[in-house]
């Protein structure tokens, strides 16, 4: 481990570290076979993770491997067990932020204050794992350490950094980040909140629409336009005219909370403004590293629904054999497996491009364009092969089918990354 910081990732006594040890021996040692149940007449044995079929693991240093083991297993305990409950509810599960800031998850490839410091490639692993189990708890870690930690960490002045970064990264305080607007989603140029000046004080007015964690923050990251542009704010829950509802009767994203900001003659100080935010760069350099896990955690989904459907298929049994023996469902199996370990390549790939600092935004997009896309399309089959039990909350394929549809919209939709390709291919913007 890196211990270039405080925080449970990076080894502190009664850290992961000991979480570690007491994996089950199925955690530490995926991929090992098994004799298929059911009916038994191949005798076959099973791959019980499908993305050891090309080896990722060993692309893993030892750190890397304690991250993926540590939050696999913290995911195994803490949410499998109630994740089909949290989602039909739609129950946003804050019992979880303690013991996420705990194993250092907030903000965690950031340094200082608080946070783990550990590399990107670090970071994506735990995005995987935490997306394994719901789309929803990767988006919270997401939110909370890319979008509003990353625009304190990077933006912020050190007052800000020291007032808000070790809390929000020990789960203490939650963080959002809006952006969105009722009318400017994808061209958040155009955004229509403002930010006033008058004598020392700022007075903002607005509506933000779509913030992960909105209800839930102590804190919020806004996006509003000024006479200078568009700048940054700080605005902490209790300040007199800020508001947040919940969007309700969503069918995607549903243990993951969903709101609107109202922001209504919010007035703050001058020391709320992110010092070092000028235009629309400032919001998308938080989006860059959120969508960078994005491309990390949508092969977590994806290889949550191949390995379910592969323990489904080689126990259900149609016409006296196992569907997994069936030529059409063998097909179905290799594709989703040859997309996931692409995927998967390709997130380490970005991944170490990013340890090195060479990675750029179109080339994000690719990941997050080609991993979201593939991982949809890889939930669907997977639900197929489960027939009628697909459909409900007892296997997750369509549970990670539905919230995939968000993943593919926030954070740039697919059309949104495709214009970014195409970009940097011909030099031509095509936005517009
Ligand atoms: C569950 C969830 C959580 C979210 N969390 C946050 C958050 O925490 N903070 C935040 O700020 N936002 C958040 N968002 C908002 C998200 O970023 C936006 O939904 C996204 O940017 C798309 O905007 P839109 O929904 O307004 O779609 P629109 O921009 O209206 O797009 C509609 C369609 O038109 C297409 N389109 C738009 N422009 C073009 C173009 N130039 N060329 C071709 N096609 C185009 C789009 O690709 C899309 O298919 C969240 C969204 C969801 C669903």
């Amino acid at each position: 481990m890196r211990s270039r910081d405080v925080g449970g990732l990076t080894g502190v006594p009664g850290g992961p570290v000991c979480l570690l040890l007491l994996l089950p021996p199925s955690g530490r040692r995926a991929g090992r076979r098994r004799a298929a149940p059911g009916s038994g007449i191949l005798g076959a044995v099973a791959l019980d993770d499908a993305s050891t079929l090309i080896g990722f693991d060993s692309l893993l240093d030892d750190e890397e491997r304690m991250i993926q083991q540590t939050v696999r297993s913290f995911v195994d305990k803490r949410v499998r067990p109630n994740i089909g409950h949290w989602f039909e509810e739609s129950i946003a599960p804050m019992e979880l932020a303690a013991e996420l800031g705990a194993l250092g998850l907030f903000g965690m490839h950031l340094t200082g204050y608080g946070c783990a410091g550990t590399s990107a490639v670090g970071y994506g692993l735990a995005c995987l794992e935490l997306e394994a189990g719901d789309s929803g708890l990767r988006s919270f870690v997401s939110v909370q350490g890319s979008l509003s930690m990353f625009s304190i960490w990077r933006w912020g002045s050190e007052e800000q950094k020291r007032e808000w970064l070790p809390r929000l990264a020990a789960g203490e305080a939650v963080g959002c980040f809006g952006l969105t607007e009722p009318d400017f989603g994808s061209n958040p140029a155009g955004m229509r909140t403002t930010a006033r000046r008058d004598g020392d004080d700022w007075v903002l007015d607005g509506t933000k629409m779509w913030i992960t964690n909105g209800s839930l923050a102590d804190v919020a990251t806004v996006w509003a336009r000024t006479d200078d542009g568009i700048r940054g704010f700080l605005v902490p829950r209790a300040t007199p005219g800020f508001t947040a509802s919940d969007v309700h009767h969503k069918l995607s994203l549903r243990a993951s909370a969903t709101s609107e900001l109202s922001l209504q003659g919010v007035r703050l100080p001058a020391s709320a403004m992110l010092p070092e935010a000028r235009g629309l760069s400032g919001p998308l350099s938080c989006l860059n590293e959120a969508r960078f896990g994005i491309v990390w955690g949508a092969m977590g989904a994806a290889r949550d629904c191949i390995n379910t459907a592969l323990r489904y298929a080689v126990e259900r049994v149609q016409f006296d054999k196992p569907v997994a023996a069936f030529q059409l469902t063998q097909a179905k199996l290799a594709d989703a497996t040859v997309e996931l370990s692409k995927g998967l390549l390709l997130a380490m790939h970005l991944g170490r491009m990013k340890d090195r600092g060479t990675l750029r935004p179109e080339q994000v997009s690719i990941g997050k364009l080609n991993n979201v896309r593939e991982a949809i399309a890889i939930a669907r089959t997977c639900r197929t092969i489960l027939g009628a039990a697909g459909i409900t909350t007892e296997y997750s394929v369509l549970r990670h089918a539905n919230n995939l549809e968000s993943v593919l919209t926030y954070e740039g939709t697919s059309e949104v990354h495709q214009l970014a390709i195409g970009q940097a291919l011909t030099g031509l913007s095509a936005y517009r």
